[in-house]
This record gives structure tokens, sequence and C-alpha cells, in this order.
């Protein structure tokens, strides 16, 4: 959520779609997620994109909870998505 006069510092998550792309092995920036604390339903490219860290973090739009965040190095992908009660991913046929 964004206070007036305040410039927020994320993006939309079509910024996160490359690094998405790593972790599902396709494009879900589409995909349908549904947050655990409120219930919005929304594509994945809806969301928050917090990209400047050193990991990724997507917030929902509608009450700002964390969704997933994840961080690779090297040799690991350390990912956490309890903040998304499902998603839906389709893949074209
Ligand atoms: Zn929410």
């Amino acid at each position: 959520m964004s206070e007036p006069g305040v410039v927020p510092r994320h993006l939309d998550g079509n910024a996160a779609a490359g690094a998405l792309a790593e972790l599902f092995g396709t494009d879900i920036t589409g995909a349908m997620g549904t947050c655990t604390a409120c219930g919005n339903r929304a594509a994945m490219a809806e969301t928050h994109a917090y990209v400047d860290g050193p990991g990724v973090v997507l917030r929902c739009h509608a009450c700002d909870s964390v969704l997933m965040r994840w961080a690779t190095s090297r040799r690991t992908t350390w990912l956490e998505m309890s903040g998304l009660r499902s998603i839906e991913i389709t893949v074209a046929p």
C-alpha cells in the first residue's frame, strides 16, 4: 500500500518475469495467484515486485502481504511461498 507523497520502490510483477521463469521453467506472469492473507486472486504480473535486494520479494497488491520470496546463490535457491494459498499455472497445449 502506498502513502501519499511516498514514492513506492516496487515494480509490477513483470519485473520479476525472468527470475520467475528461472524458478518455474516457464513464464508465469499470467498465472493466477491467491493471497493467503486476504484471499485476493490476481495475475502474478499484478504483484508488487521488490527486486533491489539480495533476493526477490513479491507482495500482494491488495493487502501488501508477502506472497513469495526467494534468493539464489551459485548452487542453491531458497524459496518461501507460504503467502500464496495457491497458484494456477496454465500450460499451452
Ligand atoms: Zn493479499
